[in-house]
């Protein structure tokens, strides 16, 4: 099988290297060979995009509309056949996957009316006869480094802005997920950008993805992905002067107090703690639960995924797909093994599944009389296990949701207005949620955290404008 080949100053690439692409929900499947991109590659896609930076930076609002809405039309008209490719290769469900895809779609939509709606601010001096002009003007040169969990979403939210704001793009995807980014990117490119705007390096993070973070000609990094990865780019990104803005990790709290609706604490905890096969940055994996519902709470979670459907991720009805790999299961069953050691219950799940297929199965698993200070409570597991943590009341519960080293969404179910109130103002996260999962968010708002969890301004909606332009003050004698 040929390798798919990376696109560079304008043309598909091949390589001496490909790699191939597996299917976790069955390992004889191969989805593809791909192009792994070396050093020379990357440094041939920074010099093309910093060439076609001159004049894609004065290039017209209406231009830039005009290419990103093809973009986004191709991928809303090809939503069901992409969704199909993303849950073969990254294992979430099919319904999971096309609403992904959908949203990527949005996301670029979203971004072209964005595109003529760059705006300045004209401000009065506080001396005679000086006009002031504030103006947002591009970055350069704009590094995309994305994680494989949200193989087109995340990446969309990176390149849409990217572009609209009239920057030029070198997009290194995760290895895990070359098939969805490279169909991305022939869509992007058949919509006709010019040369060298939009460059696709697929290799590994230690290549192609160093070679970007430590290159002069690149202006700024959008990163998503693991703490570890995102502090050694923070290092590099200030060693080079870079602009950075960093994604990471999540060990989020979803809040069940006395007065929850118990029907929507346990949805908003199942679907937040156990869809998307737990690896959401977003994910529900700490559940708080107050003392007047602690056991019922967990007796009805318990019966709730005994009906969950782990399968396939293409199958219809399938609910929960595999872990992404053989090294995410295995993480996932070490975490169970720790939990098992540290003193924690199982009181479902808590091992692998056997399918029709040979897959990366793991059962939803649940452990409660876990402590916050247990690892299970602190490190991102990035599996289907979530870990019950008891509290006497609503402020013991808040003061344990706060205590994490990370802070990206945090969620409350009560049915008192005084508890969700306190908690949406007292919640140290980016994102607080009140009778919904920790996990599902807009397409046109800020999206990020806080404390471990992010850096950087936010992406997202019209905050996005804060990383991918610099401001300019000018000064005219009038
Ligand atoms: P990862 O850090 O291993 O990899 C992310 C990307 O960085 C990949 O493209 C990888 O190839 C690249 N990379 C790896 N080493 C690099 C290096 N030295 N220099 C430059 N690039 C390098 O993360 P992952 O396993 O792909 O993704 C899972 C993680 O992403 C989880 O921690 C999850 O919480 C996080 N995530 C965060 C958000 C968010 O918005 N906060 C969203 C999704 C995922």
């Amino acid at each position: 099988m040929e390798a798919a080949a990376n696109y560079i100053a304008g043309e598909w690439v091949g390589a001496s290297q490909g790699a191939e692409d597996i299917n976790p929900s069955n390992t004889r499947d191969v989805v593809g060979v791909f192009a792994r991109a070396d050093i020379e590659d990357t440094k041939r896609a920074i010099a093309a995009a910093k060439q076609a930076f001159a004049q894609w930076s004065r290039s017209g609002i209406q231009q830039r509309h005009d290419l990103l809405k093809k973009i986004a039309d191709e991928i809303l008209a090809r939503k069901d056949e992409l969704g199909r490719l993303l849950a073969r290769e990254e294992g979430k469900t099919l319904p999971e996957a096309v609403g992904e895809v959908a949203r990527a779609g949005q996301i670029f939509l979203f971004f072209a009316g964005e595109a003529v709606r760059i705006a300045g601010e004209k401000i009065a001096s506080v001396r005679p006869n000086i006009d002031i002009e504030i103006t947002r003007e591009p970055l350069g040169v704009v590094g995309v480094i994305t994680p494989w969990n949200f193989p087109i979403a995340i990446p969309a939210w990176k390149i849409a802005p990217a572009l609209a704001y009239g920057n030029c793009v070198v997009f290194k995807p995760a290895d895990l997920v070359p098939a969805t980014a490279h169909a991305l990117a022939e869509i992007v490119v058949r919509a006709g950008l010019p040369p060298g705007v939009f460059n696709l390096v697929m290799g590994r993070g230690s290549v192609v993805g160093e070679t970007l973070i430590k290159h002069p000609d690149v202006a700024a990094i959008s990163f998503t992905g693991s703490v570890a990865t995102g502090r050694q780019i923070a290092a590099d990104c200030i060693a080079g002067m870079k602009k950075f803005q960093l994604e990471m990790g999540g060990k989020n709290p979803l809040v069940v107090v006395d007065d929850a609706d118990m029907s929507v604490a346990v949805e908003c905890a199942v679907n937040g703690a156990f869809f998307s096969t737990g690896q959401r940055c977003t994910a529900s994996s700490r559940l708080i639960v107050t003392e007047g519902i602690h056991d019922r709470f967990v007796q009805a979670m318990t019966a709730r995924m005994k009906t969950l459907v782990v399968d396939d991720a293409l199958k219809a009805g399938t609910q929960i797909g595999p872990a992404v790999d053989r090294s995410q299961l295995d993480q996932d069953l070490s975490y169970i093994d720790v939990g098992r050691k540290e003193g924690a219950q199982l009181a479902a799940g808590g091992g692998t599944i056997e399918r029709d297929t040979a897959g990366f199965y793991v059962q939803p698993t649940l452990f409660t009389n876990v402590r916050n200070d247990m690892r299970i409570a602190r490190e991102e597991i990035f599996g289907p296990v979530a870990a019950v943590i008891r509290a006497r009341d609503y402020d013991e519960a808040l003061a344990l949701a706060n205590d994490t080293s990370f802070g990206l969404c945090a969620g409350i179910c009560t049915t008192s207005l005084k508890h969700a109130s306190h908690f949406k103002r007292n919640a140290d996260a980016g994102m607080v949620m009140v009778n919904l999962p920790t996990a599902g968010v807009d397409y046109h708002v800020p999206f990020g955290g806080r404390k471990g969890s992010s850096y950087g301004p936010r992406e997202q909606g019209r905050y996005a404008a804060e990383f991918y332009t610099t401001v300019k003050t000018a000064y005219t004698l009038a």
